[in-house]
């Protein structure tokens, strides 16, 4: 996996589907204050890249109408802190084997598609909202 510090130039946008993340079965109480997550947004030089920010507080995800997270991207600049679903994160601060579950199925989904290719890819699953909302784009479909 790449965290991108400091940020790399714009990626290159490539639409992929993502059926992996809107299916994936995640409690809220997954998460916890402090936790340091990766949510998952294409691939760059081979391998899965995202934003890596850090877990908050509890918050309400309004896209879902579902029991969110408040994140805090280092990097965000205007949209530091955003809302997020739980099942759009990933665990980087702890060995968690659920997490480690998906990140494998994001690999073998993802990579063959892109063998061979060095760009930073954004996939577009996410955009972020007004209101700070971070929606991978299954939900926005579903909540309208
Ligand atoms: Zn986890």
């Amino acid at each position: 996996m790449t965290e991108h510090c400091p940020p790399p130039p714009p990626p290159a946008f490539a639409p992929t589907p993502d059926p992996l993340t809107p299916s994936r079965d995640v409690t809220h109480a997954h998460f916890e204050a402090g936790d340091q997550i990766v949510v998952l947004k294409g691939i760059a030089g081979g391998e899965l890249w995202g934003d890596a920010m850090r877990v908050v507080a509890p918050s309400w995800h309004t896209p879902t109408d579902e029991d969110g997270w408040r994140l805090r991207d280092a990097t965000g600049g205007a949209q530091t802190y955003i809302t997020g679903h739980p099942r759009y994160l990933v665990h980087l601060s702890r060995r968690c084997p659920d997490c480690l579950i998906h990140l494998r199925a994001m690999e073998d989904h993802l990579l063959p598609k892109y063998a061979g290719q060095d760009a930073l890819i954004d996939c577009g699953w996410y955009t972020t909202t007004a209101l700070g909302q971070l929606v991978h784009i299954a939900d926005i479909r579903r909540g309208q």
